[in-house]
């Protein structure tokens, strides 16, 4: 059995154009949604990524503003930026990309955020809102995988997911979104015994380690969805995940493939965030 695809790419253009249309009727009542992304030094991958959120937010209408900084900027500097644009009604979305210089405390940093505005999800009242079930914003990279099971259809529902990964940013708020969805999780980590009796037991596995091959076809339950969340690069320098794809592909009933998978929802939830932030200060 050859597993389905589950194309990421294909989802995040439908998506996009979905927060096109809400973003002209947003301006038509006269807001514009508006998000400021804040680089501090010249990390190659960093410049990258910034550069393509700003594309990402202009073609779907948002207005979006990359400010630059250099990497002996002061921390004190940085919170008082952002505390100007917590203030700044024209502002709904402010993103710090991470890594930050060394000198700065990160935790710190995105603390400063006004939770209104935090469209990464990555501030402590969002993490809180997520387990609490209130409204906040979800961390962009799981939203992008709930989204992708949702468009299968999937229904979660008493499904065991197995969660490999427990970053702040990515395993844990994962797991807590399958949990609201009615599903049965455990969460895997470096000190887990034995990941295969675990995976081998999961409706869904969702890999995020940054291990390339670390998911292989015989840790993976026939007909089970795969989601892998994480960015290597294999012998060629290619763009690669943590799942075995060849081999699993042929074991898994749906699959997400590394490029076109995870990484365009990834971009494209930040845009649903930055709209959803603008839409709620309009009231
Ligand atoms: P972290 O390094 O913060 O977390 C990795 C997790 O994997 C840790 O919880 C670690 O366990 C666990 N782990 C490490 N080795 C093993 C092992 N052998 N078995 C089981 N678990 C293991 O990474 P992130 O969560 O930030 O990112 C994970 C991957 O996802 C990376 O490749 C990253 O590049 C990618 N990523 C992709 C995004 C996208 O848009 N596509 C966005 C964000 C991340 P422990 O906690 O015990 O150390």
């Amino acid at each position: 059995m050859t597993a389905n695809l589950i194309d990421g790419n294909a989802l995040a253009r439908k998506i996009r154009a979905e927060v096109a249309g809400r973003t002209a009727a947003l301006k038509a009542k006269g807001v514009q949604p508006a998000l400021a992304i804040i680089l501090v030094g010249e990390d190659p991958a960093s410049q990258v990524y910034t550069k393509h959120k700003v594309n990402d937010s202009t073609e779907t209408g948002l207005d979006a503003t990359l400010e630059r900084y250099p990497a002996d900027m002061s921390e004190a500097q940085l919170l008082a930026r952002i505390k100007t644009l917590n203030d700044d009604p024209a502002v709904h979305g402010i993103l710090v990309q991470l890594p930050l210089p060394k000198h700065m405390d990160a935790h710190k940093v995105i603390e400063t955020i006004s939770p209104a505005k935090d469209v990464d999800g990555f501030h402590v009242a969002s993490a809180g809102a997520l387990m609490v079930g209130q409204p906040g914003f979800w961390p962009c990279t799981p939203y992008g995988c709930m989204k992708m099971l949702e468009n299968i259809g999937y229904d979660l529902r008493g499904k065991h997911a197995v969660v490999i990964g427990r970053s702040n940013i990515v395993g844990k708020p994962m797991a807590m979104m399958l949990l609201q969805k009615n599903a049965t999780v455990t969460i895997c980590h470096s000190a887990t015994k034995d990941l295969k009796a675990h995976t081998l037991q999961a409706d869904v596995i969702v890999a995020a380690v940054g291990k390339r091959n670390m998911l292989t076809a015989d840790m993976v339950k026939p007909g089970a969805v795969v989601i892998d969340v994480g960015m290597n690069r294999n012998d060629e320098g290619k763009l690669c995940g943590d799942v075995d794809f060849a081999g699993v592909n042929e074991v898994a009933g749906w699959i997400t493939p590394v490029p076109g998978g995870v990484g365009p929802m990834t971009r494209a939830m930040l845009l649903v965030n930055t709209l959803e932030a603008a839409e709620r200060a309009a009231g």
